[in-house]
């Protein structure tokens, strides 16, 4: 369910789609690796902008194949990890063994809540368990340098197609599928 996302800070940092100050940023650190600005990587790295998602690997090289067929799976892992290590995406888990990338240059920090029915991945910030967490830390004597806050469980529109249908008693192990709205 795409757009249905509450409060997303990510989407509030959206603005004109140039990206200049992002493909400054990528050129400036694939000059320092040594490497070369390619058509390819820069095509990459605007399908990654443009999407306001958790993306995989995978998920990414679909939407690149739109534009580009002949861009390979392995350009496009390579090119997040350019992405990871210059600051413009960062790396997130959700428990189903997969890597995802989000944006993070000139984004708000924030936590998720995993829905382990149909992997729906929301957005929040709290000024409060932030500050808790910050007084945690001091009470130990330790410096946090990041941190990530994930909470799993049933979101609100599952919760609602349980009441619907009390059927099906599974007592099997809640399986993760974390979905990135992404259609292939
Ligand atoms: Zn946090
Ligand atoms: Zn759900
Ligand atoms: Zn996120």
């Amino acid at each position: 369910m795409p757009g249905d996302k509450i409060g997303t800070p990510g989407r509030m940092a959206k603005k004109k789609e140039d990206f200049a100050q992002e493909k400054e940023i990528l050129l400036e650190h694939i000059q320092k690796a040594g490497l070369r600005r390619t058509g390819q990587r820069d095509l990459i790295l605007e399908i990654f902008l443009r999407t306001e998602e958790h993306l995989s690997s995978e998920d990414l090289y679909w939407l690149v194949q739109k534009e580009d067929p002949s861009v390979g799976h392995t350009t496009v892992y390579r090119t997040l990890k350019l992405l990871t290590e210059a600051g413009l995406a960062r790396e997130v888990r959700f428990g189903d063994n997969k890597t995802y990338y989000e944006h993070h240059y000139n984004h708000q920090h924030h936590d998720h809540m995993i829905c382990t029915e149909c992997g729906r991945v929301i957005e929040f910030f709290s000024a409060d368990i932030e500050d808790l967490q910050d007084q945690m830390a001091d009470k130990f004597g330790f410096r946090p340098t990041h941190h990530s806050l994930r909470m799993w469980g049933i979101c609100d529109e599952c919760q609602k197609k349980e009441t619907e249908q009390p059927s099906a008693p599974s007592g099997a192990q809640p399986k993760v599928r974390v979905r990135s709205g992404v259609e292939h």
